[in-house]
């Protein structure tokens, strides 16, 4: 668990999420039809390694490179390649983590490629919203599953399903620590945050069924149903009055 309150060290681990922003911003206008998650991915690393940073996926138990790139039914942990090539009407979840200053920050998207279906952007909507409702949850004196339980109210006033089989963790001194932040449960359980707790929280959505399975490459997660799956996570200070989000 990493909790951190001194101003020095807030700054610092601020100055790593801005790097994951600033990948965000730059995104919006990189994915396009025709692009290729390969060249998205070199691209990252390279603005990571600019800032100073280092990509904190790669290499992590074997992972191969800087950004998972989840396309419609992946759900999380693709693999970028030059084979996967952008289509109009596809989401893709891009999820990178930085390490910078001694301090892991790491954060998702789901961008759509060109024109989506109403369901695309809807699923996209809802992953977005129950990623704020749980961030709104991450207050001193709550209890973990306050969050979970935000998160899981949140996709249930749609008709899609949260994931269950991951979870979003404590970070900061290392990419994965304790607490799991499940996005779904009863209220109340769990440990109370303490403020200047780092948190990554981590909803992922189907449309369909919750169930997930994982490809022979023993890392892209996808919908065992094959319908589409979006991604938001942030990494976020537990805060007194609320939380402030680094990414
Ligand atoms: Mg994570």
């Amino acid at each position: 668990m990493t909790i951190i309150t001194s101003k020095s060290e807030i700054r610092k681990i601020r100055d790593s999420g801005k790097v994951i922003k600033d990948i965000f911003v730059w995104l919006e206008n990189a994915i396009c039809a025709g692009v290729a998650t390969g060249e998205l991915d070199r691209k990252i690393e390279t603005i990571i390694r600019k800032s100073g940073g280092s990509p904190a996926f790669k290499g992590y138990k074997g992972f191969p490179a800087t950004i998972c790139a989840s396309i419609n039914n992946v759900v999380v942990h693709g693999i970028p390649s030059d084979k996967n090539v952008l289509k109009d009407g596809d989401i893709i979840s891009v999820d990178v983590g930085v390490r910078k200053n001694g301090y892991f920050t790491d954060a998702a998207r789901t961008f759509g490629v060109g024109d989506l279906s109403d369901e695309a952007r809807d699923l996209i909507r809802v992953t977005k919203k129950c990623l704020a409702e749980g961030v709104r949850f991450a207050v001193a004196g709550n209890r973990v599953s306050d969050i979970s339980n935000a998160i899981e109210k949140d996709v249930r006033k749609s008709a899609y399903k949260e994931v269950r089989s991951f979870v979003g963790h404590g970070v900061g001194k290392d990419l994965h620590e304790p607490p799991e932040v499940p996005n779904w449960g009863r209220k109340g359980e769990g440990p109370v945050l303490k403020e200047g707790l780092i948190l990554a929280i981590e909803p992922m959505v189907n449309v369909g069924v919750r169930e997930v399975k994982v490809m022979k490459d023993g890392w892209t997660a996808v919908t065992e149903d094959g319908k589409l799956s979006a991604h938001f996570e942030d990494t976020i200070i537990v805060g007194k009055e609320r939380a402030e989000t680094l990414t």
